[in-house]
């Protein structure tokens, strides 16, 4: 996590870093910093806190410089304080270091140079390396490129790192392995970001680093890199496809309020261009070289983390279903260090928002390795999963800023349901009147969306009903359970109320002793498959004194007479369910976190793009 934001042009740093470091703010939140380099001077500014918290700090400072380097941290090694925030400096002070991951092996390394005579100031893996790169530096006489060189070669862990060296005022020096870093070329400048979105503002024109190789900026060579090998790379400079204004909240409160209305439009983004009712096709350019191996695959593995995971169960029974193929479903940080049995005709579906998750990628390198195909579903243009797969698709939602992920997970479901059904026509394995059906059903769903969020005024009424609970219970059957889950997650991330989500049947076997009048019971009871079902199961809940929100199909009359609340939503086909459950789930998440104060875009202690494991 983290994010890491730098230039180095004709403009003055301070201004650029820290609307650079806002926007990455969501990526961690608990420290942030700045180094600027300024007529021999290297200024460093740090503290514990938000962005606004460090510009707090600067205020009356000198923050003059063309050159600098900002931080905001996500702690893994030592807590959040003024001291352990980056960046992190050389003993002489010369050197300037930020960095987006975690050293390995930092306590071998500090002990050798501790003995050396170098004395550390935090408790971070991190600052091991300014002083390994200060030590090399001095006792083999090279420039700060080499000996950033030279350091990488004994460090094992992940990394994305910018170094600046006092005695070097017109060079800056970055790094990446298994954490992103990309290149923005302006006009007699650059930039340097985790993601691309501090830099839309100033130029289209990245260059995404792959994993080993050292960028060197030079104020008047311009950009090199080589490999940690020292081999010459040959940039490539892509344009970026991103625009200012979705990198806005756009009059809304919360980002996260934002991206749940944006909904409608993020699941029309999805399918555009890819389903197309006049025709009656489904078409994923992305995957059409290996549509054969797909209708070939013996086994679907999906790996994914958090609500990407979710997604994941969703297209488990999408596939199943649709396309008759046996999928298992995988958290990625399980899967990668459990040895799991991967065959050469596995078709791996890798699922990540941002796509940087560490164990994600982790996950797709093994199977690689054992010769599986890898199909990525990511959000995050030119991501590392985006490019380390052998094909994929992208789920076209926009930037997602807020830490808890809504249109996201609508989009991954989206891409899933078309990836389905692709397969099950191409395998003959979805009867056609069904296939159209589903079709129109799929592309009916944006304005369904839509008519759900008109529904947001009773979503809020009970919310405040419920926002003082401590628990809460999240149930479903089919292909509501795993959107039952997801509501869970929602409520626990944003509000820190204790959530759980089970198959609805499952209550019986444990959860039912939780059950008091105190309990709310979010039960997904629309007209389908397992409906009968779910009505017995919201029974059990009434007559143990539970109050039950109960999202219906419009029109409802059963669960209407049994439930405390109910929340109609359009009426569609089973598969797409999942689609528009989980709206409400998310506005009730969101309205119950802003009632109880929480920080809804920045809940505590979590980041968004996980690229630590
Ligand atoms: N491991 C480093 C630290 O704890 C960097 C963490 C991050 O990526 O934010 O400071």
């Amino acid at each position: 996590m983290c994010g890491i934001v730098a230039y180095m042009g004709e403009k003055q740093a301070y201004p650029i870093l820290i609307n650079g470091l806002r926007r990455l703010e969501y990526r961690g939140y608990d420290s942030a910093g700045v180094a600027l380099l300024r007529e021999g001077d290297l200024n460093v500014y740090k503290c514990q806190g938000k962005v606004s918290d460090l510009e707090a700090h600067t205020m009356g400072k000198e923050l003059g410089g063309t050159v600098g380097i900002g931080h905001t941290r996500w702690a893994t090694h030592g807590p959040p304080n003024d001291v352990n925030a980056h960046p992190h400096q050389s003993t002489s002070g010369d050197l300037a270091l930020i960095h987006n991951g975690i050293i390995e092996n930092y306590a071998a390394i500090k002990e050798e140079l501790l003995h050396r005579g170098h004395s550390f100031q935090s408790d971070t893996d991190t600052e091991v390396l300014v002083h390994l790169i200060d030590d090399i530096q001095r006792s083999e006489g090279v420039d700060l490129a080499e000996a950033v060189r030279l350091a990488l070669n004994s460090v094992v862990g992940a990394y994305a790192i910018v170094v600046l060296d006092r005695k070097d005022p017109d060079v800056m020096v970055a790094a990446r392995k298994s954490s992103p870093l990309v290149i923005g070329i302006g006009d007699g400048e650059h930039f340097l970001a985790s993601d691309a979105t501090p830099i839309v503002e100033h130029t289209k024109n990245v260059v995404y680093l792959e994993d080993g190789e050292i960028a060197v900026i030079d104020r008047r060579k311009g950009l090199k890199i080589r490999n940690i090998k020292n081999q010459v790379k040959t940039p490539f400079i892509q344009e970026l496809e991103m625009h200012l204004e979705t990198l806005e909240k756009g009059g809304y409160d919360h980002f996260m309020l934002k991206e749940i209305h944006e909904q409608p439009r993020s699941i029309r983004d999805s399918m555009r261009g890819r389903l197309n009712l006049a025709k009656g096709e489904v078409v994923l350019g992305g995957i059409t070289d290996y549509e054969q191996k797909f209708v070939q695959a013996k086994r679907i593995l999906i790996v994914g983390c958090g609500t990407s995971w979710h997604a994941g169960l969703v297209g488990e029974y999408l596939f199943e279903e649709l396309a008759r193929i046996p999928v298992e479903v995988e958290y990625a940080s399980e899967f990668r260090y459990r040895n799991p049995v991967i065959n050469e005709d596995d078709i791996v579906i890798a699922i990540s928002q941002s796509g940087e998750t560490a164990d994600t990628l982790a996950a797709i390198e093994l199977a690689k390795g054992k010769g599986a195909t890898i199909i990525g579903i990511c959000n995050v243009v030119g991501s590392s999963i985006a490019r380390v797969t052998h094909a994929g698709s992208y789920t076209h939602a926009g930037p997602e800023i807020g830490v808890a992920s809504t249109k996201a997970f609508t989009a991954q479901v989206t891409v899933l349901t078309l990836m389905a059904l692709m397969i099950g026509q191409r395998k003959g394995t979805i009867a056609g009147s069904r296939f159209h059906r589903l079709l129109n059903e799929l592309d009916a769903i944006p304005a369904k969306v839509e008519k759900v969020l008109q529904g947001e005024a009773q979503i809020k009424y009970i919310a405040d009903i419920y926002k003082e609970a401590s628990n809460a219970l999240y149930l479903g059957r089919g292909y509501s359970f795993p959107v039952a889950l997801e509501g869970a997650l929602k409520l626990k991330e944003i509000s820190y109320i204790h959530a759980e989500g089970y198959p609805a049947a499952e209550m019986k076997h444990g959860p039912i002793a939780l059950i008091d009048e105190e309990m709310p019971v979010f039960v997904i009871a629309t007209k389908g498959a397992s409906y009968e079902k779910v009505v017995s199961n919201i029974q059990e809940v009434k007559a143990r004194k539970g109050k039950i929100i109960a999202i219906v199909t419009e029109g409802d009359t059963v669960v209407d007479g049994l439930a405390d609340h109910v929340i109609g939503i359009p009426d569609t086909a089973d598969p797409l369910v999942p689609l528009l459950s989980v709206i409400p789930l998310q506005l009730i998440s969101y309205h119950i976190a802003v009632m109880r104060g929480c920080n809804v875009d920045q809940p505590r202690n979590l980041a968004k793009s996980v690229t630590v494991e």
